[in-house]
């Protein structure tokens, strides 16, 4: 069957923009529908990227992009921690640049990218699939071989059910956010400040990109529900009470320019991540670290996954379940050990209470640098726990 185009893209997010750079590449023809006027523009994001995403991906020069060079934590019942590297260990950057970035990046010799455009409904029949969109409030539809839905925590594939239902409450977190801007420079330290104090039963951050920077805290959307004190509360109480934060934001003279919530997904690996002519890439995936909140990497390698499985069926013309399937193997491979044990990581952290985190995972200057580098994307979940956890945690996790 003749379809306007080999493959749909929807969503023009970090997953969504390397899936089309990497069409391109492939010579496959493709159009990228997305809502917002400017990638990234509305994306509620702390904006942090790991030095090894920027070289893979060719993002070395994103506009504003400030270094990271050291991460200060704080677990319950035990003092800040700050660890510094030599290096910049990533960047934070606006997610409008980063969109801009990686907009431009791609040529559009072999697809096309429609911006201002929501996606309302997604059909698949045996030979095709079809969209229907609306842009300038018209309503029309288009048809492809193969659908990459990469539109974030809540997936335009989802409202049917094509592929999976939605993950349940504990598996999917809710973050709010202050984007401040400052009168003076903020150093180079990204904060995780984990614990009831800060957040409901998930981390609070302070990720500060020169002049400006996002302050925020989320949880598992169950636990936010259950608590008696609003997400903002906790924001409120970190930016204005929590020392060193408190006083270093005053010292700026920080002040709150917008304010965000958003969806996260926290569910480690979730399966399947393809189905019906679809692949699901990104957050729409779950590809999003269960510990950290951070997806960015993980999307871009997921979308990056994506546009070559959709390329491989294309060339052999198999668009049967079984082939997709080549999709979630080959993201699992790359990162899907990550989202496992950072699920296993998020649970001992959450059911361990707050005391033990830190005399359980922080109980020496090795751990403290070891959990570092595993926030700031330069060590990977598993080898995390490995070299930092006890002996009869080493044990079991071996056996795993
Ligand atoms: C508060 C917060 C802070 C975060 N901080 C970090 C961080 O510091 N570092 C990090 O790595 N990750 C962070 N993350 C996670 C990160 O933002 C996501 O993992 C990442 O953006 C996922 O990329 P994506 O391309 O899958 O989806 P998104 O970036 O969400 O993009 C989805 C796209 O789909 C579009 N779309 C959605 N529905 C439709 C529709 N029906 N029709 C048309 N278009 C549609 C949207 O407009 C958007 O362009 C944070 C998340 C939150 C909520």
């Amino acid at each position: 069957m003749t379809t306007d185009t080999s493959v749909i893209i929807i969503g023009a997010g970090p997953a969504g923009l390397i899936a089309a750079r990497r069409l391109e590449e492939l010579n496959i023809s493709y159009i990228l529908l997305s809502r917002e006027s400017t990638p990234g523009i509305d994306k509620a994001c702390g904006g942090y990227v790991p030095s090894r995403s920027l070289e893979e991906f060719n993002l070395e020069n994103i506009p504003g992009a400030y270094p990271i060079k050291s991460i200060r934590m704080k677990f319950p019942g035990l003092e800040v921690k700050k660890v510094g590297f030599e290096n910049p260990v990533g960047v934070n950057v606006s997610r409008e640049k980063l969109g801009r970035m990686l907009l431009s990046s791609i040529p559009q010799s072999t697809g096309e990218i429609w911006l201002d455009t929501e996606c309302n409904w997604i059909e698949v029949s045996k030979d095709s699939c079809t969209i229907q969109y609306t842009k300038e409030n018209i309503r029309e539809s288009i048809s492809c071989q193969i659908l990459i839905d990469a539109s974030g925590a809540n997936p335009a594939s989802q409202r049917t059910s094509i592929v999976r239902e939605r993950p349940p409450n504990d598996q999917l977190g809710y973050a709010v956010q202050y984007q401040m801007k400052c009168k003076e420079s903020l150093p180079g330290t990204n904060d995780f400040f984990y614990g009831s104090e800060f957040s409901p039963r998930g981390y609070a951050w302070n990720f500060p990109r020169d002049r400006e920077t996002v302050v925020g805290t989320g949880g598992l959307v169950n636990k936010v529900r259950e608590s008696e004190r609003r997400a903002f509360d906790y924001l409120n109480h970190l930016i204005n009470d929590v020392e060193p934060i408190s006083r270093e934001l005053e010292t700026v003279g920080a002040e709150i320019v917008k304010k965000e919530a958003a969806l996260m997904p926290l569910a480690g690996i979730v399966s399947p991540s393809y189905g019906n002519r679809i692949l699901l890439s990104g957050d729409a995936a779950c590809h999003c670290s269960p510990i950290s909140g951070e997806g960015i990497h993980y999307s871009m390698i997921g979308g990056l996954k994506a546009a070559q499985t959709a390329a491989r069926c294309l060339k052999n013309g198999d668009f049967s379940n079984r082939a997709l399937s080549h999709y979630e193997r080959e993201w699992t491979k790359a990162f899907g050990s990550d989202l496992k044990w950072g699920l296993w990581l998020q649970k001992r952290f959450l059911e361990s209470g707050s005391s033990s985190i830190g005399s359980t995972f922080l109980s020496s200057d090795k751990s403290t640098r070891v959990i570092a580098e595993m926030l700031a994307g330069v060590r990977s979940v598993r080898s995390t726990i490995l070299a930092a956890a006890p002996g009869y945690l080493l044990s079991k996790i071996r056996r795993k």
